[in-house]
């Protein structure tokens, strides 16, 4: 009766881990589950998961004990017993039962160790991540020693391959979110010049849009434009042009200050800024900052008839958005403002005024 009230129980075990493995990412979790299940399963005093580092010392990442026993979590365990032979015999699937270390043949270091931590009998099955050794199930009986029968280790060995596999599920979980990541970012960053696209100075713009909107506070956008850029291109090449529109945009960043501002590349030769609540006189001084960085870089232009430097031309728009107008009035506005300072000579920041508009 007893003998099948435990198998059972061991069954129950193995399906409770199993399906908590699939059902969950969140290893803490299964690994807490994993331990406290053991041990109230073995009726022992404690059982925790080991972790290795790379010189085969490591870590108690998780365990549950009873009360009447220390505790080793996050005790970092410099084993000197442990050598590179032990992690063979382990990888290669051996486990380790001791009934009573005061009995059993071991190295003397060994002894002390399972002494130092009130150890009399001892469990120890391997954690195989893929083809690597991650750690070590271990259960301690510390009241007396002990015999582990078969159909224990047996289970244990199972369910240690359930961790096996947890580990590895979530470091695939965790690669592919980090592949998640770089897509996203890619996604929305330039290809050359590493600075927001054109999608992500939509978003931006959308979003500031209406939070600006709620607020009642003016969003201002400057659009540049790269001055005589096409003789630039057939003078110099285009790979020049392209190193160029890279140091561009790096200035352009630098002129920014505020963690909200953000600086696209708008289309091939142009970049837009845009500055959330910040009125119309304040961007013209980013848009002066702007155009001074781009000047400071002091590269050649030989066929420009505006400077013998690569020049930059900026208009600016502002408003405080309304639901009666849309985010292209303010794109008209910077474009428009972008017209007079290229037909005033280049190499400038033109704020837009509505005369701007009519002396057109
Ligand atoms: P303006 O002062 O009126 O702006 O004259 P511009 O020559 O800069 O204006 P235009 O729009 O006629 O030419 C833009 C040029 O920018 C066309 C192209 O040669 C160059 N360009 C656009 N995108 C890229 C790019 O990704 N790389 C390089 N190297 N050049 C680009
Ligand atoms: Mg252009
Ligand atoms: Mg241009």
């Amino acid at each position: 009766m007893q003998q099948l009230f435990n198998q059972t129980r061991r069954e129950q075990l193995i399906a409770q881990i199993t399906q908590q493995v699939h059902a969950s990412l969140d290893l803490e979790e299964i690994f807490q589950v994993t331990v406290t299940e053991i041990r109230d399963f073995l009726q022992t005093d404690r059982v925790l998961l080991y972790r290795f580092d790379q010189d085969w010392n490591g870590q108690v990442v998780i365990e549950s004990v009873d009360d009447n026993w220390d505790s080793l979590i996050n005790r970092e365990i410099d084993d000197p017993c442990f050598q590179t032979k032990s992690a063979s015999l382990y990888l290669n699937g051996r486990v380790l039962t001791i009934e009573d270390i005061e009995q059993a043949e071991m190295t003397p270091c060994y002894r002390e160790m399972l002494r130092s931590f009130q150890v009399r009998a001892n469990l120890v099955i391997p954690i195989l991540n893929q083809d690597t050794l991650w750690g070590l199930l271990i259960a301690h009986h510390c009241r007396s020693g002990r015999r582990w029968n078969p159909t224990e280790v047996s289970l244990l060995n199972q369910l240690a391959t359930q961790v096996g596999v947890a580990i590895h599920q979530a470091e695939l979980y965790q690669q592919l979110q980090q592949a998640n990541q770089k897509l996203e970012a890619l996604a929305i960053q330039d290809g050359l010049t590493q600075i927001a696209n054109r999608r992500w100075f939509d978003e931006t713009l959308d979003q500031q849009w209406q939070r600006l909107q709620r607020e009642q506070k003016p969003l201002s956008l400057i659009l540049c434009d790269i001055d005589e850029f096409k003789p630039y291109n057939d003078y110099y090449g285009h790979q020049q042009g392209d190193h160029c529109l890279i140091q561009i945009a790096q200035a352009l960043q630098g002129a920014v200050h505020r963690p909200d501002d953000l600086v696209a590349r708008y289309g091939g030769e142009e970049f837009a800024l845009i500055l959330p609540n910040t009125s119309a006189d304040n961007a013209l001084i980013v848009a002066e900052r702007a155009r001074a960085a781009v000047e400071g870089l002091q590269i050649p232009h030989n066929p420009s008839s505006v400077a013998p430097h690569v020049t930059l031309s900026l208009g600016l728009g502002t408003l405080i958005p309304a639901a009666d107008h849309t985010r292209k009035e303010l794109i008209r506005q910077a474009d428009e403002a972008l017209y007079q300072a290229k037909a005033q000579g280049r190499d400038r920041a033109i704020k837009f005024v509505e005369e701007t508009k009519n002396s057109r």
